[in-house]
């Protein structure tokens, strides 16, 4: 049961509003995701909407599960047919469903960043592009940002040759994804969009569908997420938007808060609810935030007040480096810890990613649990992507940069020349490098044969074992745990793969994959969506997962820890103690800003947000000598700290500022590395092959087969024997067959001929 009593009138009339379109424009703390939740649980629980007829967009996944699970505690529902989620996962999900209107396979797989940018690499490789006059990144954020603008290559025109050559290049890149069955993450939104777009059938499906559509954090959304939401909504639909202007912070990622202004005046028109109490913070935190926002000329403009008392003053010091900086702060955080403060109540929010690891080497020092939030992401570690690459393969074999990233991890004797006549021989037939090896000779032919050949032993590996399994099994038959045993500092590698199969094996026991084979799909549709059922295996759903979530599952699971992150990151969240670091100009602000238009103001919006997550207490720091990027540099005190009106600080240091140097202060880089070894246990001791046959030769009817053999067949034309499975007439053999595909056949029946 809901209890609309608890809120306020302005956030009751934002939860039972019949207007179609609505938009709560209000600033930090007053109530907007939880006025969000709330209506979606009051449209369901008054049968104005069925859990299956709401969309909700949350900034984060992290916020997408919390949602979810505070709607199923004020309701008894199925949340798992509720499409929750950020705008990448929602269109994953759409595209997974008519991955054959989206001109995809089936399987076909996200690239994150870095993958993408490798990609381009390869392109501008393979068609001898000058990579001084086109920098792959430089290429990477013209791709990036067309398709942000819902643009491809034909719709853009070009205003001189630079431009035209890179209008090209993203073809051509666009062309390898296709060839390879990727897409990288602005792809999702591009190719959903023009899904809907382009099939009425589905467009109108969907429309009839999604009768609510709710919008979090709208003031980030980018021009082509909110083509994609109006395309959506149709001429009947409703849209719920909530959003803070002062909040705006990732304009550089191409946001536009334009949209909401839009929106504002073209829809909800005369239904813009304003929220002015804050619940969440004390007087100082809050008035603090109001006077530099103020500083802001640039502005819708609103008054937050709130009525839980004064608290205390900002607590404001400055260290004479970034490492007395980091050990302040855990001391700080230790004697709060010791006051009974929970860790993960604990926040420490820095501007920069590179200022985590003395943080982090601080906590890390002194034994208290931490949790590190983007950066140094989980799902970003060596390790993991190269076990990710394998489970990659092994469900799509055309997945052209996987195949380049571990083909030859570990060393299997597969050199890069080898993989330029395999890229060539690709590109000639037209087809992804695994196709191609039938068409190379000799003993390097073999060896990629070797690869491939347990890449598919594996897959079939993967039908009868289960998710956490089939992990386990990659990382011992590919090598890579012998690989990192014999590695300096793998144990701790070996340990992140561990915690992959931990991963997976949480995964699979909330998404309810536990006794299906990893391979096996599972029909997941809605009760009221049944013209499309979404057919998606525990290996599908996994690997979606690892790439979209990268940077919201880093640490153990359900450990309280103190929270690292980024100011970005933070954003919606809220914690009872909240330290901000690295108060320096150039720093914070960052000087990256303040080359363009508005990035000043963009800076203050950040630090704003840094600001309103703190309830209780918020600690503001910065050092006067700073380590970054390997070098020890003076720094000078943000103005951000000048823009906050004394009476809400209390200065722990001097305010005065002396740039004495002594030599006691000195950064002292050795100690910097020599963090504590420990002696770990080795995760996989009792890792076993069974399943591997490979090398083993097959005499079937005279002829001897083996792995790597040239082979005929009156068919299918020339191949390559990858895999030998069984004994005598009984062998299966896979055979890569040039420009066909892979292809299993039984030596005994099948007509082939050793040539
Ligand atoms: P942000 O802009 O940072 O995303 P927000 O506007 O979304 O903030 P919420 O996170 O929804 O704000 O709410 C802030 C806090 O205030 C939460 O802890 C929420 O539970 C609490 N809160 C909101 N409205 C009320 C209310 N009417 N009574 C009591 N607590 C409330
Ligand atoms: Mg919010």
């Amino acid at each position: 049961m809901i209890n609309l009593e608890e809120l306020n009138p302005e956030q009751r009339t934002a939860v039972t509003t019949d207007e179609r379109y609505v938009l709560v424009l209000a600033g930090a703390g007053s109530g907007k995701t939880k006025v969000l939740t709330t209506r979606m649980a009051w449209l369901i629980e008054q049968g104005i909407a069925s859990p299956g007829g709401i969309l909700a967009v949350t900034f984060t996944n992290k916020a997408a599960k919390e949602m979810l699970s505070r709607l199923s505690l004020q309701l008894p529902i199925n949340t798992r047919a509720m499409w929750v989620g950020t705008f990448h996962g929602l269109c994953n999900r759409m595209l997974r469903s008519h991955y054959h209107d989206a001109r995809l396979p089936q399987s076909f797989q996200i690239m994150d960043m870095q993958d993408q940018l490798s990609s381009i690499k390869r392109v501008l490789k393979l068609f001898n592009i000058d990579t001084e006059k086109y920098p792959p990144k430089e290429i990477q954020s013209f791709i990036n940002n067309a398709k942000e603008k819902g643009a491809r290559p034909s719709d853009l025109a070009p205003v001189d040759p630079m431009e035209a050559q890179s209008i090209e290049l993203y073809h051509l890149y666009q062309q390898q994804c296709d060839k390879e069955g990727v897409v990288d993450f602005p792809e999702l939104l591009l190719r959903c969009y023009e899904l809907l777009r382009d099939h009425p059938a589905i467009r109108e499906h969907y429309q009839r569908r999604f009768k609510h559509i709710l919008i979090d954090e709208f003031q980030d959304t980018n021009n082509l997420q909110y083509k994609w939401l109006r395309i959506l909504a149709g001429e009947q639909n409703c849209i719920f938007a909530v959003g803070d202007d002062d909040q705006s912070i990732y304009s550089f990622r191409g946001a536009n808060v334009g949209n909401m202004e839009e929106f504002a005046r073209q829809y909800a028109q005369g239904n813009i609810i304003r929220l002015e109490q804050n619940y969440r913070s004390y007087n100082h935190i809050l008035h603090s935030a109001n006077a530099l926002i103020a500083e802001n000329k640039d502005r819708l403009g609103k008054n937050l007040w709130t009525d839980r008392g004064h608290g205390e003053p900002l607590r404001v010091n400055e260290l004479s480096t970034d490492r007395e900086e980091a050990q302040w702060i855990l001391e700080e955080a230790k004697s709060l810890i010791n006051e009974g403060v929970d860790r993960k109540e604990i926040a420490v929010l820095y501007r920069s990613n590179a200022q985590s690891r003395a943080i982090e080497h601080a906590f890390f020092s002194a034994g208290i649990p931490y949790r590190v939030y983007g950066g140094l992401r989980f799902f970003e570690r060596q390790e993991v992507k190269h076990v990710l690459a394998y489970l990659r393969l092994i469900n799509n074999l055309d997945d052209d940069n996987s195949f380049l990233r571990v083909v030859n991890f570990p060393a299997r004797g597969i050199g890069a020349r080898t993989l330029e006549n395999l890229t060539d021989a690709a590109q000639k037939i037209g087809c992804s490098l695994a196709l191609a090896i039938g068409a190379l000779n000799g003993a390097s032919a073999t060896k990629l044969a070797q690869f491939v050949g347990m890449i598919m032993t594996l897959k079939e590996t993967a039908k009868v074992l289960t998710l956490p399994d089939l992990i386990q099994q990659v990382i011992h038959d590919t090598g890579i745990e012998t690989f990192y045993q014999n590695e300096r500092e793998g144990e701790e590698r070996l340990e992140n793969l561990q915690e992959l199969v931990n991963a997976a094996q949480t995964f699979c026991i909330e998404e309810s994959f536990e006794s299906s084979s990893a391979l096996e799909k599972v029909t997941i549709a809605a009760n009221d969506d049944q013209a499309f059922p979404e057919q998606l295996s525990a290996l599908d759903m996994f690997l979606s997962y690892a790439s979209l979530e990268a940077g919201d599952n880093q640490a153990k699971y359900g450990e309280d820890a103190v929270q690292l992150m980024t100011v970005h990151a933070a954003k919606g969240l809220e914690f009872k103690v909240v330290f901000v670091a690295g108060l320096e100009e150039g720093l914070f602000p960052h000087e990256n800003s303040l080359k363009t238009h508005g990035g000043l103001e963009e800076e203050r919006r950040l630090m704003y947000v840094a600001i309103t997550r703190a309830k209780e207490r918020l600690y503001l720091s910065g050092a006067h000598e700073r380590m970054l990027y390997g070098r020890s540099a003076y720094t000078t005190r943000s103005q951000f700290l000048e823009q906050i009106p004394d009476e809400h600080m209390k200065w722990l240091c001097p305010k005065t500022r002396s740039y004495s140097y002594s030599q006691a202060n000195r950064v002292d880089t050795d100690a910097w590395q020599s963090a504590p070894t420990t002696t770990r246990k080795n995760p996989f001791q009792k890792g076993t092959s069974n399943l591997s046959s490979m090398g083993s030769g097959v005499q079937v009817k005279d002829q001897l087969f083996k792995v790597g053999s040239n082979v005929r067949h009156a068919k299918f034309g020339d191949g390559v024997i990858i895999n030998l499975i069984g004994q005598g007439i009984e062998a299966q053999a896979l055979i890569m067959f040039k420009g066909v595909g892979v292809k299993t056949l039984a030596l005994g029946v099948a007509k082939l001929e050793v040539i």
